[in-house]
């Protein structure tokens, strides 16, 4: 008998943890920018698996990259060389202007990564004290969900009730340059600053222009590590191949994840030049399946798509359309549109004990997946391969849905 969309639901809550909290939908094919349910509904994907899938699902060049690879050879691990991980290492190294790169599975590997870069930095370069060494962060953070990350984060729904967490860390506003400068000022075993270049779980969280380029400077003049996960604002999804480029800034570590690999397979990276990413010396840090030759091969696919398809021209053109289109609905719902590129955010009031998760399961029914973010923020961030008159017919959707809220 044909499982109905309650059925796998049901299995789902009945043998798996329950650490997430999925939108009502169940898929089982994509193509592009479209997923299909088990009944065969067709949906425009405006999650893009949170900017993982800017390439579009299932592209083929993506695809056969990995097919080819995986007949061939799949894990050595770093034990052995593998004639792969070296393309890689040089691809990505020239395609992003670093010394070297590092390769890891997810996005929170990569900020842990990042994180022992810079500390042992400050120790052999720097010149702090033993133990000593602090990273500044920013309130608002996500940076992953390992122990030492949410212990950083000041959502208490990330930590609560996971401590005791890693010291080390110190937590200024984000968006205010001056309490960077203050706190860097003040504390000489100060390593590094991690932010976000745009904070993504947030809620597309934009700050001003310019801030970027004035942090970059108070590092340099403290001589503190910039470090940018750009885990979600890279690979093109802001309009430009990384966020941080809209400010002429080239971070000291640059952490990269999500769409480095296109949604085929778990990739992420830590770039850094030499003085940086050679302080760590082997046998000190590593991952069984980081590099390996599938990760690499569909990586170098999933970039050059990148490249080829100009999807960051695409997503800096069709953000502005977005965000033009969207501010002419006339809703007392929405209160603020932002964003950069095809990252974008709808801030709607709640009305009448309504929220955002009830628009998004309109939309859904309407025929358009997007998911809420705290309980007023809807991301919008399709796969970036979309085109206008697609970007136009998607937009129409989420006016209707959001107009027919009154
Ligand atoms: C998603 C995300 C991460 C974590 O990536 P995972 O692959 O889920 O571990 C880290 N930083 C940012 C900014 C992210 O958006």
């Amino acid at each position: 008998m044909k499982m109905t969309t309650q059925d796998y639901i049901d299995r789902e809550a009945r043998y798996g943890a329950h650490n997430y909290h999925p939108l009502p939908v169940v898929l089982e094919r994509g193509k592009g920018i479209y997923v299909w349910d088990t009944d065969g509904k067709r949906y425009f994907d405006f999650l893009s698996a949170y900017s993982a899938v800017n390439q579009g699902h299932c592209h083929p060049k993506i695809t056969a990259a990995m097919a080819e690879q995986i007949e061939k050879l799949q894990l050595t691990s770093r034990a052995f060389y593998n004639n792969v991980l070296g393309e890689w290492e040089e691809y990505v190294t020239k395609y992003f202007g670093y010394d070297k790169s590092l390769a890891m599975n997810s996005g929170a590997e990569a900020v842990e990564s990042a994180i022992k870069l810079c500390r042992r930095w400050g120790y052999d370069v720097k010149g702090i004290p033993a133990d000593r060494a602090k990273i500044v962060v920013c309130g608002g953070n996500f940076h992953g969900r390992t122990t030492t990350i949410v212990g950083f984060s000041d959502d208490p729904a990330s930590y609560g009730g996971f401590g005791p967490f890693a010291p080390g860390f110190v937590r200024i506003p984000y968006n205010d340059p001056e309490a960077l400068e203050n706190v860097l000022a003040a504390d000489p075993d100060i390593a590094g600053f991690l932010l976000e270049p745009i904070q993504g779980e947030a809620g597309v969280f934009v700050p001003d222009e310019g801030y970027l380029k004035r942090c970059y400077a108070i590092c340099r003049k403290h001589n503190v590590l910039f470090m940018a996960d750009e885990v979600q604002t890279g690979v093109a999804r802001t309009g430009r191949m990384l966020a941080c480029d809209y400010e002429g800034v080239r971070p000291d570590i640059l952490i990269l994840g999500k769409a480095i690999s296109g949604g085929a397979f778990p990739v992420s990276a830590v770039l850094a030049d030499d003085v940086i990413m050679l302080t760590i010396k082997p046998g000190e840090h590593g991952s069984t399946y980081g590099g390996n030759p599938i990760a690499a091969r569909v990586s170098m696919a999933a970039l050059q798509v990148v490249k080829d398809e100009n999807l960051a021209e695409n997503a800096d053109v069709l953000g502005r359309i977005f965000r033009d289109e969207l501010g002419k609905i006339r809703s007392e719902r929405v209160e603020l549109i932002r964003g950069k590129g095809l990252l974008n955010a709808v801030i709607i009031k709640p009305m009448g004990g309504r929220t955002a998760w009830d628009v998004c399961l309109s939309l859904r029914d309407n025929g358009l997946l997007a998911k809420p973010t705290h309980n007023h923020i809807i991301r919008f961030a399709p796969p970036l391969v979309i085109n206008e008159a697609e970007l136009r017919e998607a937009i129409a959707i989420i006016s209707k849905t959001i107009e027919g809220f009154e």
